[in-house]
């Protein structure tokens, strides 16, 4: 097989060296003579796994003390609504920041159980920027505030951390989750699907401060406690066992290359390879305003849209896969998160080159 590189969005390219690891592990892990998959999620086996998976994650994201790791499933699109069911605890209002599809699809289900109130908005200039701070109109009563660190198919990302004082920060990190650094102490809640950043579909972890937890309204689910999770170490039901474990070997790997630092600077020189590309010729253009460019989801725009098509025939033939843009969005879309290696984005820019050339 020749080498190729995937640029999907999620689910998507995973290291190769954990690949290679559970391949190897598939029949047999470490003399159980079963596989991952095959085992009781309470079995002193999964367990030592469950357990170094959320020690690494800990480590990697310097998590303190007072917040809870949660394995849950459903996505990030369940914790649309996990997030109010949970967090409102008695209030009545929330606010919300919107960039993009992501936030908006926050928004409405959030509107199901509380008053929202759109805090800042970039929908004026086509989701293209993230709001200043400056220009939020913050609740000093709404039970949390909500963001989108990194809106997927708009590719806007926030290079810093919003201060909400008070009032809890809830964040979407989906897409972003492990791409750099960040203060966990400045969060009440993160959440993110892992098919992106950390491993298979089918996990979704969450990160919450203790003491937001355990008020849930009356109606709320017992899966979708999050008081209940955490009491039961994320084990109240059968969780994502196999997903998990992936997830674990890829936290295992972030540590070994460096942990966050390393990954954020090699997330800067990918992304800014691949800006540099599209700034230098009019063939390509990034609608997002500079400092808000995501380094993780780069959409782009052909000149001539009836290129498209030529365009993604000739990335396919050359390797380079997944390109095309969302079906809200159209275009191009080149994610780039920590598993694709610079040499995939070298080869992408070179294409990119090559066909302006022929078809300029
Ligand atoms: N939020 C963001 C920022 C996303 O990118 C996605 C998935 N693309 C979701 C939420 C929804 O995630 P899931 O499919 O895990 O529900």
């Amino acid at each position: 097989m020749s080498e190729i590189f995937n640029f999907s969005a999620g689910p998507a390219v995973l290291p190769k060296s954990v690949l290679e690891q559970a391949r190897d592990e598939m029949l047999d892990w470490h003399g159980s003579g079963m596989s991952v998959m095959e085992m009781s999620h309470r079995g002193k086996e999964f367990t030592a796994i469950a357990h170094q998976a959320e020690a690494d994650l800990r480590e990697l994201l310097n998590v303190p003390a007072n917040y809870k790791v949660l394995f849950l499933q459903g996505g990030a699109s369940s914790q649309f609504s996990m997030v109010p069911m949970n967090l409102l605890r008695g209030r009545t209002s929330v606010d919300y920041i919107n960039t993009g599809i992501w936030s908006e699809k926050a928004i409405d289900e959030a509107r199901r159980y509380a008053t929202v109130n759109v805090a800042a908005s970039s929908a004026d200039k086509n989701f293209s920027y993230a709001p200043a701070q400056a220009d939020w109109q913050l609740d000093k009563n709404a039970a949390y505030v909500h963001y989108t660190p990194n809106e997927t198919i708009g590719g806007v990302e926030f290079h810093w951390t919003p201060d909400t004082g008070e009032v809890p920060l809830v964040a979407d990190m989906s897409s972003n989750i492990l791409s750099k650094p960040i203060d966990v102490s400045r969060f009440g809640l993160i959440y993110a699907g892992a098919q992106k950043n950390i491993g298979p579909a089918g996990l979704t972890i969450v990160i919450v401060r203790d003491d937001l937890i355990g008020k849930p309204l009356a109606t709320t689910p017992t899966m979708f406690n999050y008081l209940t999770q955490a009491e039961h170490g994320s084990m109240y039901n059968t969780p994502p066992t196999y997903a998990m474990y992936i997830a674990g070997l890829v936290f295992a790997m972030l540590k070994r290359e460096g942990g966050l630092a390393a990954m954020e600077q090699r997330n800067i020189a990918k992304a800014t390879l691949l800006y540099d590309c599209l700034d230098a010729s009019d063939f390509y253009s990034n609608p997002v305003v500079h400092e808000n460019r995501s380094r993780m989801n780069i959409p782009f725009t052909l000149r001539d849209p009836a290129l498209d098509e030529a365009f993604l025939k000739g990335a396919q033939q050359r390797g380079l896969l997944q390109l095309k843009g969302h079906k809200l969005a159209g275009g191009m879309r080149a994610s780039i998160y920590n598993a694709m290696p610079i040499a995939g984005v070298q080869a992408l820019v070179q294409y990119m080159q090559d066909f302006a050339q022929q078809q300029g």
